[in-house]
């Protein structure tokens, strides 16, 4: 079926021909927010394993990782291309001369078409920018999670959000996609402070964004107040989302609905496991409000 949102499946398929499939990557990076430069807690949601989400593990080399991957994938996808995601942690934490070697790694042969750069603001700047910018087909996910300073003060970001702009400003000035991650349900945050997230990207223009829900994971600070979260429902956050589509530009690519954490580690909310009929949900409510992404939509 078609999708009423620009998918970045769709996107990467017609980029390249064929389904690129992402292979995780743990490079052994750390996060300033973790090893006590900034803070020791991390952000409140954040778990032992820097929300990778995943069971890769950074004993093996990033080649061996990527080789492993291309060796499993395409007996279970028929998967022929690869973008290497340096999903854990915090991507550029290390210094400039470091970097170029490690993502070059990656690239083992000409299956592997662009790589993605998970980080937060605080850990970029122009050289590492530089570094990035002359990689294959180079996308940086870029952490917010909200526009707001003071739930970005009170999940403990360690950043405020004209520190992600200057970030935001630096990548797109070197002509690199940029991805936004955002959460939805972050304490204190009403519908209307959500959208406004939402609203700012859209007037940024964004290249790409992850929708996340907030989740309570076993390991995380939030875990302590686990019995005290009122978790939004599936249906207020698929609502959400189907909002959020209409008001961004249609060119902006749709990376992820549904966020999803290691299943044994989830406390809260269960129904984020079931991620297909969250998915479903959300395609089906498009399609009873005869609705589009961008179709709010307003260019300033
Ligand atoms: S920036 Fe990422 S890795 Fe660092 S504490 Fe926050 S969620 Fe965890």
């Amino acid at each position: 079926m078609d999708k009423r949102y620009n998918t970045y499946n769709k996107f990467l398929k017609d980029k390249f021909g064929v389904k690129v499939h992402k292979l995780i990557i743990d490079a052994g990076f750390s996060c300033p927010n973790r090893d006590g430069t900034i803070s020791s807690d991390g952000c409140i949601f954040c778990d032992e394993v820097g929300s990778f989400g995943s069971t890769h593990s950074n004993k093996l080399s990033i080649k061996e990782q990527i080789l492993e991957g291309i060796e499993i994938l395409p007996k279970r996808f028929k998967a022929q291309k690869y973008i290497a995601y340096f999903q854990a942690f915090s991507n550029t934490y290390k210094p400039a001369s470091e970097l170029e070697r490690i993502y070059n790694e990656a690239f083992v042969d000409d299956r592997i078409v662009g790589i993605s750069i998970g980080t937060r603001p605080d850990c970029i700047d122009k050289e590492k920018i530089k570094i990035i910018s002359k990689l294959k087909f180079p996308q940086i996910e870029l952490g917010l999670q909200s526009i707001h300073n003071d739930t970005l003060k009170l999940i403990n970001r360690g950043h405020d959000f004209d520190c992600f702009l200057r970030a935001y400003e630096m990548i797109k000035e070197a002509g690199i996609n940029v991805c936004v991650h955002t959460i939805f349900g972050l304490p204190n945050e009403n519908r209307s402070m959500m959208i406004e997230t939402i609203e700012k990207l859209a007037e940024l223009k964004i290249d790409g964004i992850k929708f996340h829900m907030l989740t309570v994971l076993r390991g995380s600070k939030l875990a302590q107040y686990a019995d005290r979260i009122d978790a939004m429902s599936e249906e207020d956050y698929c609502n959400l989302v189907c909002d959020s589509l209409e008001i961004l530009p249609p060119t902006t690519t749709i990376q992820r609905l549904p966020g999803s954490g290691l299943k044994s580690e989830l406390i809260s909310p269960l129904w984020i496991e079931h991620k297909f009929h969250t998915t479903n949900l959300i395609d089906k409510i498009m399609i009873q409000r005869n609705s589009f992404q961008g179709s709010k939509y307003q260019a300033r």
